[in-house]
């Protein structure tokens, strides 16, 4: 009997393309380096920043804690040798690229009838990696997400990204439901798809091209093309 449905939210309800990948992080990043009048190579910025984030990754991904990264472009700017308090300028580079998340992302227009009808039928939880609480509060404020979900779990509030079941686990105590009456929904193969998983909840997969090639990866319970298609597969997997 399935009761609850977690939805993981950039890529999934909401849309962010011009901030969401590492490229475009990185360009943002240094972009605001150029307007707050330091002088840095975009290649140079580019290679040290993609060895710190490997370099931190490889650390805190052994429980998936939250990643700190103001620390990472601390180390980046160190590296580079930039002049200043790097501490500072890191934190002043992060504050501008948190700001541009409530600007930039939009709810998928999918989302908000289908997130009402499913409510009249599951408790619905959004379950996100964003490692800035006050943002993500912000872009549900500017969005109006609230009004759509039982739960809202955020990585930075659990100290703990998907895939570490204690991310899940938060979202499954706070709608009082167990792992195998839930259905994780997201984009995201490993962190949506396998975390979930690995506790027993069921699985639907967001993935346009895999869907089309009719590649069903292993984990993932359904796959679909986009949100249109989640309700089709929803009945197909309660039976
Ligand atoms: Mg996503």
């Amino acid at each position: 009997m399935i009761r609850a449905i977690l939805f993981d939210c950039w890529g999934t309800i909401l849309h962010a393309p011009r901030l969401m990948t590492r490229e475009a992080a990185i360009e943002a990043f240094h972009r605001t380096l150029i307007e707050l009048g330091y002088e840095a190579d975009f290649k140079l910025f580019r290679e040290t920043y993609l060895r710190e984030a490997e370099r931190q990754h490889r650390e805190a991904d052994r429980d998936y804690r939250e990643l700190d990264y103001v620390e990472r472009l601390r180390r980046v700017l160190e590296a580079i040798g930039l002049e200043g308090d790097t501490g500072k300028i890191a934190e002043e580079i992060w504050k501008r690229y948190l700001d541009e998340w409530p600007r930039q992302s939009r709810l998928d227009p999918e989302a908000p009838g289908l997130l009402r009808r499913l409510r009249a039928s599951y408790r619905l939880a959004l379950v996100t990696n964003f490692p800035d609480l006050p943002t993500a509060h912000r872009v549900f404020d500017t969005l109006n997400l609230w009004e759509y979900f039982d739960a809202v779990v955020v990585s930075a509030e659990v100290g703990y990204r998907k895939p570490s079941p204690i991310i899940f686990q938060e979202a499954l105590e706070q709608l009082k439901v167990k792992p195998q009456e839930a259905v994780m929904v997201g984009d995201t193969l490993e962190a949506d798809i396998e975390g979930a998983k690995s506790l027993g909840i069921k699985t639907i997969l967001i993935d346009p091209e895999r869907a089309r090639r009719g590649e069903k990866p292993e984990g993932a319970d359904a796959i679909i093309k986009s949100l249109r298609e989640l309700e089709k597969a929803l009945e197909n997997l309660v039976g």
